[in-house]
């Protein structure tokens, strides 16, 4: 009997060991050569600012031309997502680019994102004279879309996750998470840091 509590209490502290040793969740950042050098350090400031994870950045390889309506003079985010996604199936990515992006039904968008895999941003619509105006728009884009990517949907409280169809909706919502938002994040080991 004995023995078999102390088993139990061995398992039990593996268990805990294995709870502690969790990886830490990895980002694949993939800039596409359109973004310019300051939309480049204004994403990865925002990733290492927004969430505790691993993240390594390289330029985007794919060739986005069969994701070009030169009708519409955009890219088709979809079609992007999609191709990334049989290319790197297993990891979780966020992509971006500097040309101006949409999706079926929506005359644009900042971003699409494809829960539990990856998303796309456009610095196309978010550039601004006024950097910080940029930069700001930058974050929450790329905070939104992450949401996305680790598991959040669209969020009515004063929150990040709140949907923008517009630059003044997306100049209007804070940039933060709500509580319940940062919840949900951190039941997946996932820390909102601001
Ligand atoms: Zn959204
Ligand atoms: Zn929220």
């Amino acid at each position: 009997m004995e023995k078999i509590d102390v088993l139990l209490q061995k398992i039990w502290v593996l268990i805990m060991v294995f709870e502690i040793k969790k990886p830490p969740i990895e980002l694949k950042v993939l800039l596409h050569r359109s973004v310019d050098s300051f939309a480049r350090e204004a994403i990865i400031r925002s990733i290492e600012l927004s969430f505790n994870i691993d993240f390594d950045i390289s330029t985007l390889r794919l060739n986005i031309e069969d994701a070009c309506n030169h009708r519409r003079g955009q890219y088709d985010a979809e079609k992007i997502l999609n191709t990334a996604l049989i290319l790197i199936p297993n990891e979780l990515f966020l992509i971006a680019i500097g040309y101006d992006i949409y999706v079926s039904n929506l005359n644009f968008v900042f971003g699409v994102a494809l829960p539990n895999h990856g998303c796309i941003i456009s610095t196309w619509r978010l550039r601004d004279r006024d950097r910080e105006v940029y930069e700001m728009r930058i974050l929450k884009t790329v905070r939104h879309e992450l949401g996305h990517v680790f598991g959040l949907t669209h969020c009515n409280r004063y929150c990040v996750m709140r949907f923008a169809n517009s630059l003044l909706e997306l100049d209007m919502k804070p940039k933060d998470f709500c509580n319940k938002c940062k919840s949900r994040l951190a039941r997946i080991g996932i820390v909102a840091t601001s």
